[in-house]
């Protein structure tokens, strides 16, 4: 299977696929809340490194969500770097730059990272980078490597790939889910990925607890007369409701849908008491910008950073920096 119309190897997969190739041994790093992109992407590209006879270490300081418990591979990430060889290659995937994936990494030299992401503005951290901001997904672009590696997608690459695409495209129906996008999933479904398994744990699951979050977060929303819907989430309700983090993924997208909203944010209070925030705009905000004026960043229509505390502050400095960009698109639109 061909991952587009072409069997062009594009630029800077060159470097990385000659690295793929002529190395013995990779670590597969995530993201912090590592989400369906960077654990499909990561699995995916795993399974078919295994199957040119490399070895392979998944490496993840968090814990695989719930709901990807379903993915093939799954069961094996490690949180120690034990049998990861002096000359290991650790591929980093689905992140801006280097810190996303968070401190257990920040060892990592340059001269032993490959660089895999779509972000807008990638800082090129690796020494082998292969950035494609045009593609919706990491898993888009993992899909082009494994075919380029001469790799049979089976059923379980199919199946990681395709959740790294519907994840970051809710299923196809954000507008980063272009022709070629749906294409490359119909093409993994087509070599067994299994959608329907994909879309009811990712988008048909959800636990009590959760669901009651999520009342409470759009029953405490905010909306501001300049189109901003937002609310936050403290660690006190996650605690009353017995919730967890990763129940919180479906909260700033419902908010994003009130239809007076342009942006909607969510704040949320981690465990040293900083807010990670979490943008969603319905497309004429750059999100994007508002979130790198927090030293964050993301997508045009989806992006985050983590703010310092006290929360009066934290959203002090969340409404200003998505009113920059309002303004600057005021401008533009003139
Ligand atoms: P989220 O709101 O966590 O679903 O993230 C939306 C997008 O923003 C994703 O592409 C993330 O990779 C990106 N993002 C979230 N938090 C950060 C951060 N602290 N720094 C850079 N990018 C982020
Ligand atoms: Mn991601
Ligand atoms: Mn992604």
């Amino acid at each position: 299977m061909k991952s587009n119309g072409s069997s062009e190897v594009p630029e800077g997969a060159k470097g990385v696929l000659e690295c793929l190739r002529s190395k013995r041994q990779f670590v597969m790093c995530a993201h912090e809340k590592p989400d369906g992109d960077v654990l499909g992407s990561g699995f995916a590209l795993g399974i078919a490194l295994k199957s040119l006879g490399k070895g392979v270490v998944y490496f993840l300081d968090d814990d695989v969500p719930n709901n990807l418990r379903f993915l093939p591979e799954s069961d094996l990430p490690q949180r120690t770097f034990q049998g990861v060889a002096d000359d290991a290659i650790f591929v980093f995937m689905d992140m801006s730059d280097q810190w996303r994936a968070g401190k257990a990494l920040e060892w990592v030299p340059r001269e032993r990272i490959i660089n895999i992401d779509h972000h807008l503005g990638n800082q090129r951290f690796g020494r082998w980078n292969y950035v494609m901001e045009s593609e919706a997904a990491t898993g888009s672009i993992v899909l082009g490597l494994v075919v380029a590696l001469g790799v049979s997608v089976t059923p379980d690459i199919a199946t990681c790939l395709l959740t790294a695409l519907i994840s970051d495209t809710g299923c196809f129906m954000y507008s980063n889910a272009d022709p070629h996008t749906v294409r490359l999933g119909a093409s993994l479904m087509e070599a067994g990925a299994d959608k329907d398994r994909i879309n009811e744990q990712l988008y048909q699951t959800r636990t009590f607890s959760g669901q009651k979050v999520l009342g409470r977060a759009l029953d405490t929303a905010m909306l501001t007369d300049d189109g901003i819907c937002y609310s936050v989430v403290t660690r006190a309700m996650l605690a009353e409701f017995g919730a967890a983090y990763e129940d919180l993924e479906d909260v700033v997208g419902a908010l994003r849908a009130v239809d007076k909203c342009e942006v909607s944010a969510l704040l949320k209070e981690a465990p040293d008491g900083a807010f990670r925030v979490s943008m969603r705009s319905r497309g004429r905000v750059n999100v994007m910008a508002a979130a790198a004026l927090l030293g964050g960043g993301g997508h045009f229509r989806a992006a985050g950073a983590t703010v310092a505390g006290p929360l009066d502050a934290a959203l002090a400095a969340l409404l200003a920096a998505i009113r920059v960009e309002m303004a600057a698109e005021a401008r533009a639109g003139q």
